[in-house]
């Protein structure tokens, strides 16, 4: 694997230089880089016909990129809802999501950007930008296309704002990646550039690789995902417990003040007959709680 400097404290592979990685390159674009950006283009859409045709499978050169979605759920007719982030985006079949690198295949979700990454680079810390982790050290900074918000002001729209057959991408599987990043000697694995929600199972994979060999991982994101819907449950009957310690200390409390009784008759009288019911309760709701979350979420976003 060959490494080009591109500028103080970077690099580039000599293969695969981006735009993004072009020095000088801002948000404005010249003649010469759109004819190549959409020759690129069009050349991977050649290159991926059957992605944008929509077969029953994927095609075989491309089954590596391919991985099912980890949040997500079915729904009827074979569409499917991505629970990713808080888009929330309710899909047909054979079509994608908002962030246009996840695609329904017969109510199947998949990613279509695992291990794809289209850009890498060692980068200075500072660059993240991080001035109190490991400063004085490297990441080893990837991206894949895709994008869940579309900010005016992106400064690397060229990867963020276009679809994986738009741009030229590499075959680069999690562990590969943690081998790089200790080659390079990198101390963290920077997940940056585009938004690394939209390319989170690569994410979660490659972060798990890296902690093998002990190399951290740095998460430069707006942050626009959504909590874990398993994890939704146990906040839920947390937050009542809580809610109910609450209502009891406040009640004891203020019988025994009225009653004058000690503080064990006063628990006797006021709490304990009441806690197995109360149990019950906890459980009861929560229960309704994830029942009525799919109906209010399609309240919200009726498509
Ligand atoms: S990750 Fe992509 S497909 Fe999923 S909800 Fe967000 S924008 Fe939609």
């Amino acid at each position: 694997m060959k490494f080009v400097k591109i500028r103080e404290n970077s690099w580039t592979h000599s293969k695969f230089p981006t735009a993004a990685a072009i020095p000088g390159r801002g948000a404005m674009i010249t003649r010469r880089a759109f004819l190549k950006t959409t020759g690129a283009g069009c050349a991977a859409l050649s290159f991926f016909p059957a992605m944008s045709m929509g077969d029953d499978d994927f095609p075989e050169d491309i089954q590596k990129y391919v991985r099912e979605a980890r949040y997500y759920e079915k729904l009827p007719a074979k569409k499917i809802r991505c629970l990713l982030c808080p888009r929330e985006c309710v899909i047909d079949d054979r079509e994608r999501g908002y962030c246009g690198v996840r695609e329904n295949r017969g109510g199947i979700y998949y990613t279509l950007v695992y291990a794809r990454p289209c850009t890498y680079h060692v980068d200075p810390i500072e660059k993240k930008p991080l001035f109190h982790f490991y400063p004085g050290s490297q990441a080893f900074s990837i991206a894949t296309a895709g994008c869940n918000v579309n900010c005016k002001f992106c400064q690397n729209w060229e990867i963020s704002q276009v679809r994986p057959e738009q741009i030229r991408s590499i075959y680069m599987p999690p562990a590969e990646v943690a081998g790089l990043a200790h080659q390079s000697e990198c101390v963290s694995i920077a997940y940056t550039y585009s938004e690394p929600t939209v390319f989170f199972e690569f994410m979660e994979d490659t972060a798990l690789a890296g902690r093998e060999k002990n190399i951290k991982s740095v998460v430069i994101t707006a942050g626009y995902i959504s909590e874990k819907t398993d994890q939704r449950l146990g906040y839920d009957i947390l937050a009542m417990i809580c809610a109910t310690g609450v209502l009891y200390a406040c009640g004891v409390t203020w019988l025994k003040i009225l009653t004058g009784m000690t503080w064990s008759k006063t628990r006797m009288a006021g709490m304990y007959p009441f806690l197995i019911g109360d149990a019950l309760k906890i459980a009861a709701a929560a229960l309704i709680a994830k029942a009525l979350r799919p109906i209010l979420r399609a309240t919200r976003n009726p498509k």
